[in-house]
């Protein structure tokens, strides 16, 4: 029987394998942060890179690809390799749009001196990223690699069976952070973050979908 730490380092490789793990992110600019996190949705880090480079190629600002048209954005991601990149490039013009409409201005760099709820709050009124980049992209501004509180993380490890059902955050975040593998910290949070948005919710469960499910004392109990 593995014990839970290596439970959980598999529960990772698999959900690394299904959702990928992220880029780095603490030598970028803080937009060009999120759009690393959006190209990399799905796509190997490495190719999220090249697509962000050239993307840099292509335009001459971010000032300039939010005034492009999509069509324009969807040719700087060849380096993704997908199928059909308009919704990506949509998302990519949007984010930039929203920073601007907001601050008159794509310097995020006020961003580190507000509190945390704060930061958070402006993230999610952007209405271009999902909880897990929100959540990446928090941690980035941190000066060393941790481990925050999520509720979608630990509903996940909570019925997977890997932290103890507690009503406590705190709680939760210890057991978290005892089995959370230290190579990478960051993508581990991110995955679960993302399989708890997106297959793993609060009341909605596709357990039949999930990758997870083998390891998972809640999915199985479902029959
Ligand atoms: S198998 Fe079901 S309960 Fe378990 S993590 Fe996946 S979606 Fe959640």
């Amino acid at each position: 029987m593995p014990g839970v730490t290596e439970k959980a380092s598999e529960l990772f490789a698999i959900l690394a394998r299904e959702y990928r793990r992220l880029p780095p992110l603490r030598d970028l600019g803080l937009l060009d942060r999120l759009l690393l996190l959006l190209l990399s949705k799905d796509a190997t880090a490495q190719r999220a890179q090249a697509a962000l480079e050239r993307l840099r190629r292509d335009f001459v600002d971010w000032n300039e690809l939010r005034v492009s048209p999509v069509f324009e954005i969807q040719r700087s991601l060849e380096p993704l390799e997908e199928g059909d990149v308009s919704p990506k490039a949509d998302r990519l013009r949007r984010l930039v749009s929203r920073v601007f409409e907001k601050k008159n201005s794509l310097s995020l760099d006020w961003l580190k001196g507000e509190q945390p709820e704060a930061q958070d709050r402006f993230l999610d009124s952007l209405e271009a990223l999902d909880a897990y980049m929100i959540h990446a992209f928090l941690l980035s501004l941190r000066e060393t690699d941790e481990v925050a509180f999520h509720q979608n993380m630990s509903r996940v490890l909570q019925r997977i069976g890997l932290v103890s059902r507690t009503g406590s955050p705190s709680k939760a975040l210890e057991g978290i952070r005892a089995i959370a593998p230290p190579d990478d910290l960051a993508s581990f949070q991110a995955v679960l973050i993302r399989l708890g948005e997106e297959l793993c919710g609060p009341k909605v469960v596709q357990c039949e979908r999930c990758k997870a499910l083998p390891l998972c004392k809640y999915g199985r109990g479902r029959g």
